[in-house]
């Protein structure tokens, strides 16, 4: 008999994920990040990434990236607490905190090492963390590696959650919701979380990886899109997506800020972003802030999507009024075959199906771009039309 070696066990498990066509497959994208990517040599019109205000490949972001390079060089060297902070990181920390409106920020590599550092450095055994059930993988993450009693609540269930913060008599409560769901597309009830918060003496963590930039006067987020301020609101904002640079910060009030500074060790045990890159975000909070037409584009697409589509009884819409429309089909496979057919005719969704969705809610996510003009609308509603089934 065959030895079972530890390559063999893992290409039965690779076999067995093949088989129940879970492998999932890159695409290389054969330029720059946009609405008109090139793969394999074809263009295609997508709308599948967060780059939502169409800033990932905008020169003014590009320009100040390669003018902070031949001033800071690429590499930052260290962590932020060694040599790898930069004048450049301090001013953008300062610039976030002003243009959320809270008290101070702190710098990220990224969305999934921001909520990973909050989370384990603000709660930790004997508290306890509510989670929704519809929370992003990293927060999902965060809450286990934090050690504390991790409770799931129904999604934007005020009443049911109310009950389970009732219940507890942790130490610390902690309430961690996204903003913007990002599979879903709707808005947290923020107003309601936070008035259970002050009822329940607890901190309120929210994700606002698909609001910012989006939501809000100016684009300051779902915080300002609710005119929403308050000690107890530890805020996690993501430049990777709408902001089209990469990285996250967390903002809050100072003696939050200053725990997971101290504390968060995707923080310290890593190597600070280039300061190019905090020089590329300063940028493009500039056009956030300045440029309302974006976001009015945005608002204008999504209104010609809902406008356009003919959805027979065998999909829906998601009830979302942000720039993620998911498209509900139900069964894995008619997505699929719907993202397959949308791509034959040159257009790109991406068929989102569990576990990352609920069994029998696969969809097609829909992801609207300011970048995106009326006729790439037009274009997709087409397809669609005629793809699914009346
Ligand atoms: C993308 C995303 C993150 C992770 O952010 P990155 O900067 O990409 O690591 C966190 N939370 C939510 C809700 C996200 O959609």
């Amino acid at each position: 008999m065959l030895r079972d070696t530890p390559s063999r066990r893992l290409s039965a498990k690779l076999a067995a994920l093949g088989r129940d066509g879970l492998l999932r497959r890159r695409q290389a994208l054969e330029g720059p990040q946009g609405v008109r990517p090139r793969i394999d040599g074809r263009e295609y019109l997508a709308f599948c990434s967060n780059d939502y205000l169409g800033l990932a490949n905008d020169p003014r972001v590009v320009r100040a990236a390669v003018e902070a390079a031949q001033l800071f060089g690429v590499g930052s060297g260290a962590s932020h607490m060694v040599t790898g902070h930069s004048v450049l990181h301090e001013r953008l920390e300062l610039r976030l905190a002003q243009f959320t409106g809270l008290p101070r920020a702190l710098l990220f590599c990224s969305g999934y090492q921001a909520n990973i550092g909050a989370l384990t450095a603000l709660a930790g055994r004997g508290d306890a963390v509510f989670s929704d059930e519809r929370n992003h993988a990293s927060l999902i993450d965060g809450t286990r590696l934090s050690r504390a009693d991790v409770v799931r609540y129904p999604h934007c269930d005020l009443a049911a959650l109310d009950a389970l913060m009732g219940a507890s008599d942790a130490a610390l409560k902690l309430v961690v919701t996204d903003g913007v769901f990002s599979m879903d597309g709707d808005i947290a009830p923020l107003p309601g979380l936070l008035a259970l918060c002050d009822r329940h003496d607890a901190l309120l963590l929210v994700d606002d990886a698909h609001g910012f930039g989006v939501l809000g006067a100016r684009g300051a987020g779902v915080l300002a899109h609710f005119g929403l301020s308050s000690p107890r609101i530890v805020y996690v904002g993501t430049l990777g997506k709408a902001a089209g640079v990469s990285g996250a910060f967390v903002a809050a009030a100072d003696e939050i800020v200053e725990t997971v500074l101290q504390q968060a060790r995707t923080y310290m045990f890593t190597t600070a972003s280039p300061a190019m890159l905090a020089a590329a975000v300063d940028a493009s909070l500039e056009i956030i802030g300045d440029e309302e037409w974006r976001r009015e584009r945005l608002r204008d697409l999504v209104a010609a999507l809902k406008r356009g589509l003919r959805i027979g009884a065998g999909a829906r819409l998601a009830a979302s009024d942000t720039p993620i429309q998911p498209l509900i089909v139900g069964g894995n496979e008619p997505a699929l075959a719907a993202s397959a057919a949308l791509r034959e005719r040159g257009i790109l969704v991406t068929a989102i199906r569990p576990p990352t969705v609920a069994a029998g809610t696969a969809r097609l996510r829909i992801a609207l771009s300011a970048a995106h003009v009326p006729d790439d609308i037009a274009r997709l509603v087409a397809a669609l039309n005629e793809i699914l089934p009346a």
